[in-house]
């Protein structure tokens, strides 16, 4: 049987420059493809417009250039597919499979009780549109996290759809990752749960399900996320070694000390001649 190429992807929003904590994500994906001989992919999830960061693409990509983490073909932007994602729910509501809800958010509990599912109502009123879900079991092997295994109804019917006509996130990178023939994709523990859900729109729609990695993310000492919204930094382009080398120790490739004065492209070449994405197994975090 051909095995298809492994292909990767690196799948940032564009809200802000690149720190630390996503960068550390874009090297593991990267090595792994690296590693694989496969391709690495860029696109930017910039549906979220009210996020949305003027230039952030632009430094984004100035940034994984700067480090040597060069990918292949062209950047995708999920905001030049807006029609697909429309023409396949128009398929969906043509086939019952999800439905308009009126629901605001203060109406909702933790789990959405399906209320608006028999209710048909009407387009003009203002609506998020969301996916029937049933009691399956979704289950699958994370090659660091083992064995995960959900009963959707957890989940309940999800928004595929908000109610600003915003296409959901969930809904967006099961097209997308189809589209640029994903079959690879490693990203943060923080999407694990969501997971599930990406895997159950797969079978609605057909779709093949990528394999999944999911790293450990990287918190400060208080258990925090290193994201924008604990504000961490921009990285300092100053020194791209010093970067590279910080991220590998992270990542638990335990480069050698002597290593930190390389230049950048030969810190790359030593990470993925080294690369092993087991020494991050069994680990939920990593306090940095
Ligand atoms: N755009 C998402 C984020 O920045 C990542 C999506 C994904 O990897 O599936 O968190």
């Amino acid at each position: 049987m051909p095995t298809s190429l492994y292909t990767g992807r690196f799948a940032p929003s564009p809200t802000g420059h690149l720190h630390l904590g996503s960068v550390y994500t874009a090297l593991a994906s990267f090595l792994e493809a690296r590693i694989h001989n496969g391709l690495w992919k860029i696109r930017f999830d910039d549906l979220d417009t009210p996020r949305n960061v003027e230039n952030a693409t632009v430094s984004i990509l100035r940034t994984l250039e700067t480090l040597g983490l060069h990918w292949d073909g062209t950047v995708d932007y999920q905001s030049q597919h807006l029609d697909d994602y429309h023409a396949v729910l128009a398929d969906l509501m043509a086939q019952k499979q999800i439905y308009r809800c009126q629901c605001s958010r203060k109406d909702l509990t933790n789990i959405y009780a399906k209320t608006c599912r028999n209710l048909n109502i009407p387009a003009e009123t203002l609506h998020s549109l969301r996916l029937k879900t049933d009691e399956r079991q979704i289950a699958f092997d994370d090659e660091l996290q083992g064995h995960i295994s959900h009963n959707l109804t957890q989940h309940s019917d999800f928004i595929l759809k908000r109610k600003d006509n915003i296409i959901a996130y969930q809904f967006a990178v099961v097209l997308d990752d189809e589209r640029q023939s994903i079959n690879h994709i490693v990203r943060g523990m923080d999407l694990l749960n969501e997971t599930p859900k990406q895997i159950y729109l797969q079978h609605v729609l057909n779709l093949p399900t990528p394999n999944y990695l999911h790293v450990p993310i990287i918190t400060d000492f208080t258990g925090h996320k290193l994201s924008k919204q604990t504000l961490a930094t921009a990285v300092d382009l100053t020194e791209p070694n010093r970067v590279l080398f910080q991220l590998l120790e992270w990542l638990k490739q335990t480069p050698q000390p002597e290593l930190q004065n390389a230049k950048a492209d030969e810190i790359l070449t030593w990470a993925i001649s080294n690369w092993n994405v087991a020494r991050l197994k069994g680990l939920k975090k990593i306090v940095v």
